[in-house]
């Protein structure tokens, strides 16, 4: 079946953005796959890091888990949501690890499988998920691999950064472990204090710049492309789109493209995102709809079936549109064709 609108996510840059994070933490390396692979499709991205090196990866839940298939046999799977009362069954029939958050998922989980490995996350400014540093006496005896903190601030220069490298050291000192992991993607631009023995990037695998360090290292990975259904010209004085939020100076040509917020377009980018084809540039006229997007065509010689280019270069996007570059990749909907090459 025809689908009007495609995500082309790109196996080389993937690896290339894997393998620079890697070399820049010198240590071992894993990945976030969660939410989907951050919107790009988690079985395809987790293959393609998989292929490039990478053996640790994350998701969220049990389900997420369960989703992604089986996993390549020298590779681990971490649950990072932990073991709730509710995720027991699944959690027993999985291979991979929960990351332990709480104290209730430490006793839950010694009580029912005492033998199996887990990972464990403690908390050291985020405040979020994670046992307290008051709590760590109740790991002993557990057989981490992984124990882990959560940066709060690493996209900024912020003084919680060194403050939470202070309290994980101090961890590190306190709790046994096979490894110890902090930095996620905007972490590892922060430094080699920052890596332990492996990181765990999520944003900068698929294309996101998360400090200015990672500026011309990192490549775009998922390019948007949407096909036009129609040209038509708005006559000089006319409206276009729901609250006539653009009024044609002239005649404007329009091509208007098969996309819209419920495929994660949102309506930011009304009046302010762009689009290509070939060199030119169409902007985006008023208002973002549900499943469509009116574009100016003046410069542009495109119409019916042709495709237009979405600006989704994700620092620029994410400044035309007030989105986070996290929430631009995750919020990438179902309608895509999602082709990896
Ligand atoms: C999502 C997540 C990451 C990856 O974070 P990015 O900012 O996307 O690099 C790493 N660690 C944990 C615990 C996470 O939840």
């Amino acid at each position: 079946m025809h689908q009007p609108l495609r995500l082309t996510l790109s196996k080389s840059a993937i690896q290339s953005n894997w393998r620079w994070l890697a070399d820049h933490a010198g240590t071992a390396c894993g990945a976030a796959i969660k939410a989907n692979g951050y919107g790009t499709g988690a079985r395809d991205a987790m293959l393609a890091l998989q292929e490039a090196g990478c053996r640790d990866y994350y998701v969220s839940t049990w389900w997420e888990a369960e989703e992604l298939g089986r996993m390549p046999v020298d590779s681990a799977l971490s649950v990072l949501h932990g073991v709730g009362a509710d995720d027991m069954v699944a959690a027993l029939a999985s291979t991979a690890r929960p990351v332990l958050n709480s104290l209730e998922q430490v006793e839950r989980w010694r009580t029912a499988a005492p033998d199996r490995a887990c990972d464990v996350m403690v908390d050291t400014g985020m405040n979020r998920l994670g046992l307290r540093i008051e709590e760590i006496g109740a790991l002993a005896g557990l057989r981490i691999d992984t124990l882990m903190s959560h940066l709060a601030c690493a996209d900024e220069d912020h003084p919680l950064n060194a403050a939470q490298l202070s309290r994980f050291r101090q961890v590190r000192a306190a709790v046994p472990a096979k490894r110890y992991s902090l930095a996620n993607s905007a972490g590892i631009c922060l430094g080699a204090d920052y890596a332990f023995d492996l990181v765990r990037p999520g944003l900068a695998l698929y294309g996101g710049i998360p400090r200015d360090e990672a500026a011309g290292n990192i490549c775009q990975v998922a390019k948007v492309d949407a096909q036009i259904i129609q040209r038509r010209t708005i006559r000089a004085g006319e409206t276009c789109g729901y609250g006539a939020t653009f009024t044609a100076a002239a005649d404007t040509p329009a091509a208007i493209i098969n996309i819209g917020y419920a495929d994660g377009y949102l309506r930011g980018f009304s009046s302010r995102g762009r689009a290509f084809a070939e060199k030119a540039e169409l902007k985006v006229l008023g208002r973002v709809s549900m499943d469509l997007v009116a574009l100016d065509a003046s410069e542009a010689d495109v119409g019916e079936g042709d495709w237009v280019e979405l600006d989704y270069d994700l620092p620029r996007a994410a400044e035309a549109s007030g989105l986070s570059q996290y929430e631009l990749l995750t919020g990438l909907g179902a309608r895509f064709e999602r082709r990896w090459i």
